[in-house]
């Protein structure tokens, strides 16, 4: 028999969490207003609100916190992470920043001007805040297959060439500053991009003479995916996937909250001295100083740590594993889940699972508010209410799919919770034709209403 994988680590610290009663859930989310990021988090028994800065850090990670090197400048930890960032993916210069979005803050700042074109393959929200604050316009040039949630592709986070030359023969060159590769596709599910498809974007930047760039958030489950599913590369190592799929691009922001497992920080990697010395400009200015960016120095040290660890192919066996586990568990009970399964999410197609509540009553807000009410599980709506209105109009927009996205933090639950997640839905899911009412928006920001939002029944 084959060994199974199993978490290459064992547990030493636990932090408990409360199992509340649904009386009590019923009074807290209505006391919240309906909206699950109101939520004080020890009213949640398992925290599927994000991936992001929740992951469980090792022993080492803690050691490198007790190491850190908090000098203002020349730190060692600062040394540490330099050093780890051009071994894992040999990037020669790199600026380190608070999280994910400040990269895209510092390097934009550098590159993008107002009339600008950035095309890449689904941007998630703060890279597309980030260009659309600039006047600038983001182009989506995925694959169309990523719109069909029961339609099995290998790499759904891949960009259509033809979309992408389109852009290219569109716009003369200096309205392109760059080219974004999102790695995994956060926004359509945790879904990867191809080694192939890497190569084929680069080669066609470097025709037009455009900056390819990666988000790099979850680059090493993009290459565990690589690894498992592209021909050629089964018997490559992590780590060299990782330096292959970098010697690609230019550059890279990343958010070290993902793919790094520590709570805070992020980083740009960048190929080119004139670019990271113009982007040196708005780290310092931004940030801080260039050898600490917004963090601390053991942050820096955690970080560096973290990159080698998630860059394991046990770690990612496992992490990954885990996420298919719940979608295998979720699809057997016949529940409708975006396919396949992504990196770090499962996606539950709330329009098919609560058909009869009406599409103006929030369908995937009211599947997260069922579930939290029946088991304290918390997930977050990715519909109606996350795609808000148009700003012209001020009519709902009515995105193409409603999910309810299930976040799996890195290292912190075992499959007894996703048990119990699957039990949980599953209940909901024998309930779901008399489940025919969902509710109605009372109170609302101008602008990223889903986090401030107040609701109440229909
Ligand atoms: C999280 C994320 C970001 C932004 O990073 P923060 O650390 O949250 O600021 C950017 N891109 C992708 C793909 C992400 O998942």
């Amino acid at each position: 028999m084959d060994l199974p994988y199993a978490e290459p680590y064992k547990i030493k610290v636990v932090e408990p969490i409360y199992r509340s009663s649904r009386d009590e859930r019923e009074i807290w989310i209505k006391e919240a207003r309906y909206n699950l990021f109101n939520l004080r988090s020890d009213r949640v028994f398992i925290d599927l609100l994000t991936d992001s800065g929740t992951g469980a850090m090792s022993h080492y990670q803690w050691s490198e916190m007790m190491l850190g090197d908090e000098s203002y400048a020349g730190s060692l930890s600062f040394h540490k992470l330099k050093d780890t960032i051009e071994e894992i993916l040999g990037m020669p210069y790199f600026l380190p920043t608070h999280q994910g979005r400040a990269a895209e803050n510092v390097l934009f700042s550098a590159l993008i001007k107002a009339g600008d074109m950035v095309p890449g393959n689904s941007h998630f929200d703060t890279t597309k805040g980030h260009i659309e604050f600039r006047r600038a316009r983001a182009i989506d040039c995925t694959i169309d297959e990523a719109c069909n949630t029961h339609e099995y592709h290998p790499f759904k986070g891949n960009i259509d060439l033809e979309k992408l030359e389109a852009v290219f023969q569109k716009y003369p060159k200096e309205k392109i500053p760059l080219c974004i590769i999102t790695v995994t596709c956060n926004t359509s599910g945790g879904q990867p991009v191809s080694m192939q498809n890497i190569r084929e974007v680069s080669a066609l930047c470097k025709k037009y003479g455009i900056m390819c760039v990666f988000d790099a958030a979850r680059f090493a489950e993009n290459a565990y995916f690589i690894k498992t599913r592209e021909k050629d590369y089964e018997d490559k190592t992590i780590r060299e996937i990782v330096r292959e799929m970098f010697s690609y691009v230019d550059g890279a922001t990343m958010s070290s909250k993902k793919d790094a497992i520590v709570n805070i920080g992020g980083f740009i990697a960048l190929r080119d001295k004139a670019i990271f010395d113009k982007a040196s400009v708005f780290n310092i200015m931004y940030e801080g100083y260039l050898t600490y960016g917004g963090l601390a120095g053991r942050d820096l040290g955690a970080l560096a740590q973290g990159l080698k660890e998630g860059t394991g192919f046990d770690y990612l066996e496992a992490r990954i594993g885990q996420v298919a586990y719940l979608g295998k568990k979720l699809r057997d009970l016949g529940i409708p889940i975006q396919e396949p399964t992504g990196g770090h999410a499962v996606f539950v197609d709330a329009k098919k699972f609560l058909p009869n509540v009406p599409r103006e009553e929030y369908q995937a807000q009211t599947l997260a508010i069922e579930l939290y009410i029946e088991s304290g599980v918390r997930g977050v709506e990715i519909g109606t209410l996350l795609a808000d209105r148009n700003p012209l109009t001020r009519q709902n927009r009515y995105p193409k799919l409603e999910l309810l996205r299930l976040a799996i933090p890195r290292r912190v639950y075992t499959n007894n919770h996703m048990d119990y997640i699957v039990a949980a839905l599953g209940n909901i899911w024998q309930r779901r034709e008399k489940i025919t009412k969902g509710f109605k928006i009372v109170s609302e920001a101008p602008i990223m209403r889903h986090f401030t939002v107040e609701l109440e029944r229909v």
